[in-house]
């Protein structure tokens, strides 16, 4: 876990994913006293933490971004799977590397603000808005360097 997000992270990702990690967030399906347990993007699946982050049909396409963006080729369909699949392929301190760890822990922290702004405010997912804003961040974190690493979107 530590070894994966210790570097270049936003404190207030790193809050995000530390609480994913522990299973911590409070999704619908982990809140007893609550009927209404549908994933609030979709409305169709339990809201659980790997359905909201990673099956759910609404963040499909950003992850499709993200991944063809940063050439991760694996499927990850649970928050373990995207553990394991950081620890065996996508470690090190390539500029790459970097950028793959800082769009991750972006993308659960914005994918939970979506899905809170959702719930209490009404407002639809903007996988495309998400996605500038992980890019941006992960520029304005890598700066130059990221810039002709990653160039080729
Ligand atoms: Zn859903």
């Amino acid at each position: 876990m530590v070894t994966i997000w210790q570097r270049d992270l936003q404190p207030a990702h790193t809050f995000t994913v530390w609480l994913l990690a522990h299973g911590r967030l409070p999704v619908r399906a982990r809140q007893e006293y609550l009927e209404d347990r549908l994933c609030t993007f979709c409305r169709h699946d339990e809201e659980t933490m790997d359905h909201i982050f990673f099956r759910c049909q609404t963040v499909q396409q950003l992850w499709g971004r993200v991944r063809g963006w940063l050439q991760m080729r694996p499927q990850m369909a649970t928050y373990r799977c995207m553990l394991r699949t950081f620890r065996r392929q996508y470690q090190g301190t390539s500029t790459l590397a970097r950028a793959r760890h800082l769009a991750m822990s972006a993308m659960v922290h914005h994918i939970w603000m979506a899905r809170n702004y959702s719930m209490f405010e009404g407002k639809r997912f903007d996988g495309e808005l998400v996605f500038r804003k992980i890019q941006i961040h992960v520029f304005r974190t890598l700066g130059v360097l990221a810039d002709q690493v990653l160039r080729h979107e």
